[in-house]
Formats: structure tokens, C-alpha cells, sequence
């Protein structure tokens, strides 16, 4: 597990990495959305999102969307964690339920257990790790929501 000890004021002061924040919207024990961009042209989405649409080149239109979805894919990964994550530590892909979109992502430590394929998730924003300068961070990651059946 983590070895990083989180105080109240910790928690308080993280925030999402630079990059992520450009890309996640949400609040520790909110839902978080997804920043994806779509172009009229096709009406395809794209995560992350981009500026232009690579088809037509036209600049793409950006919103956010639920990261609520079903797990198409995951795998648990029993080697050394990057960013302070906790070991081991699962990624995977989500097809997202609001648009037409599969994702890859991190799922929650607490999750671990959960994990299938079909099994609906939703994001959230937690204590997770570390960022690029070693300090206490958020992170988005997917949760298995709902009853466990089996
Ligand atoms: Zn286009």
C-alpha cells in the first residue's frame, strides 16, 4: 500500500497533476467528468482532448461527459507502482455510457476485488499517489459501483 501518510491540511492543499487537470473536472467524493472533443464533421469523439479535428482540421468543439461507463478490459499490475501508487494497482479501458467512447484509466485501490469485465464503474477524484514533484495528489480513478453478484 501507499507508504504516504495524508494529514487533513495535506488533503486540503492536493489537487489534481497539471496535466490531468486540464482534462478531469471534479472534487474528492464528487463524480468526475471527462473533458472529451467532437467534431461535427463525423460526430466522433476524442480523448484526451484535441484542438483540431484530424479528418476536416477544423477546430473541435470540447465538453465534459460522465465518467460513468462498463469495464471493456483491465489488468492488475503486481509490479513496482509508479507515483507513489499503491501496489498492486489496476488500468484498464472503460466504455464510457455518455458517448461513444473508450477510455484508459486507473481504477480505485478499493475496487481491486471488483474488477470484470461488463461491471459498471463510475470516476472519482480521490487521494492517489503522488504527482511529478513527489507531493501528495488527486487522481481520477474508476470505481465499481452497484450490487456485487457472484
Ligand atoms: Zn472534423
Amino acid at each position: 500500500m501507499s507508504d504516504a501518510v495524508l494529514t487533513d491540511a495535506v488533503l486540503t492543499d492536493a489537487v489534481l497533476p497539471q496535466g490531468l487537470a486540464s482534462v478531469f473536472v471534479g472534487k474528492p467524493d464528487e463524480g468526475c467528468r471527462i473533458a472529451v472533443a467532437k467534431c461535427d464533421c463525423d460526430q466522433e469523439h476524442f480523448f484526451p482532448p484535441r484542438s483540431y479535428c484530424p479528418r476536416c482540421l477544423e477546430p473541435m468543439a470540447r465538453k465534459t461527459v460522465s465518467g460513468e461507463g462498463r469495464i471493456y478490459a483491465f489488468t492488475i499490475v503486481r509490479r513496482r507502482a509508479p507515483f507513489g501508487l499503491g501496489e498492486p494497482y489496476a488500468i484498464g479501458y472503460v466504455d464510457l455510457a455518455e458517448v461513444p467512447l473508450r477510455v484508459f484509466g486507473l481504477f480505485a485501490p478499493g475496487s481491486l476485488t471488483r474488477l470484470k469485465v461488463g461491471a459498471q464503474v463510475g470516476l472519482k477524484v480521490m487521494p492517489l499517489g503522488v504527482d511529478g514533484e513527489g507531493k501528495p495528489c488527486l487522481r481520477p480513478a474508476y470505481e465499481v459501483v452497484g450490487e456485487q453478484h457472484g
